[in-house]
C-alpha cells in the first residue's frame, strides 16, 4: 500500500478539503515537524501572478473570481515542482489535486517514480464556519502569516505580529468569490474523496477547533508526523 515512511523515503501526503478548512495552517505545521516540503499550488500561482510571469498573467483573473486555473496550466507547474530534489524525499501537497485530471496526472508522475501516496487527509468543516473563516481571514503580504479579524487578531490592527508586514485580504476571499470556490469544490474536487477512499488512502479529520487540536487528530493517525 505504499506506506513508505517506515521504509526510507519520507511521507507523501495530500491535504484535501474545501477552501478555508485550514489546509495551509496544518501543512505549515506538518512541514515544521517533519521537514517534508509544503507544496501549495495556490501559493505558487499567487507568486506567479505577483511576478507577472506568463502563467501568472493567465491565472490572475481566473483566481480573482474563484474559478479553477485550467489543468493545462497547473499540471506542468506541479510536475516541475515535484521533479525538484527536495520533493524526492517526500512532500505535502496543499490544494492539488483539485480535479480528476490532476489526480490522474499525480498518479502518472508517481507511477513513473515507482512511488505512491501514503495518505490523503480530508479536512472537513461545516460551510457556515468556512464562510466566516474566509471572510475574516487576513494575510501578511510580506511573510504569509495568517490572522482573522475576530478569532485570531493581530496585536496591532493591520500589522503582522511575526514580521511587521501589512495585512491584507486575499482578492478571492471576497464573498462572491468564496461562493464560487465552494461551488467548484463540490463539483470538481469533492469526487476525489471517494476516489481516495476506494484506494484505501483517505483519512477524514474534523477541522473544527484550534489548529493544534486539528493537528493532533491528524497526527494520531499518521505515525511519524510529530517529528
Ligand atoms: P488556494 O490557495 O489553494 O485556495 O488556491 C487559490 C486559487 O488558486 C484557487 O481558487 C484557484 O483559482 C487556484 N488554484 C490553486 N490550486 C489549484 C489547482 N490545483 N487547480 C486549479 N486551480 C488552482
Amino acid at each position: 500500500m505504499g506506506r513508505t515512511a517506515a521504509h526510507g523515503g519520507g511521507l507523501r501526503l495530500v491535504l484535501l478539503g474545501a477552501p478555508g478548512v485550514g489546509k495551509g495552517t496544518q501543512a505549515a505545521e506538518i512541514q515544521r515537524r517533519t521537514g517534508v516540503p509544503h507544496i501549495s499550488t495556490g501559493a505558487m500561482l499567487r507568486a506567479a501572478v505577483k511576478e507577472g510571469t506568463p502563467p501568472g498573467q493567465k491565472a490572475r483573473a481566473i483566481m480573482e473570481r474563484g474559478a479553477l486555473v485550467p489543468d493545462a496550466l497547473v499540471g506542468p507547474i506541479m510536475a516541475e515542482r515535484l521533479a525538484r530534489p527536495d520533493a524526492g524525499g517526500g512532500f505535502l501537497l496543499d490544494g492539488f489535486p483539485r480535479t480528476v485530471g490532476q489526480a490522474d496526472l499525480l498518479d502518472r508522475i508517481l507511477a513513473e517514480r515507482g512511488q505512491g501516496l501514503d495518505r490523503v487527509i480530508n479536512v472537513v468543516v461545516p460551510e457556515p464556519e468556512i464562510i466566516d473563516r474566509l471572510t475574516g481571514r487576513r494575510l501578511c503580504a510580506a511573510c504569509g502569516a495568517t490572522f482573522h479579524v475576530r478569532s485570531n487578531r493581530p496585536r496591532a490592527e493591520g500589522v503582522c505580529d511575526a514580521c511587521g508586514g501589512a495585512l491584507r485580504r486575499r482578492d478571492d476571499d471576497a464573498e462572491a468569490a468564496i461562493a464560487e470556490r465552494l461551488r467548484i469544490y463540490q463539483e470538481q474536487t469533492a469526487p476525489l474523496v471517494a476516489r481516495y477512499q476506494r484506494a484505501g488512502l483517505l483519512l477524514t479529520v474534523d477541522g473544527r477547533g484550534r489548529p493544534d487540536e486539528v493537528f493532533e487528530r491528524i497526527a494520531s493517525s499518521i505515525p511519524g508526523l510529530r517529528g
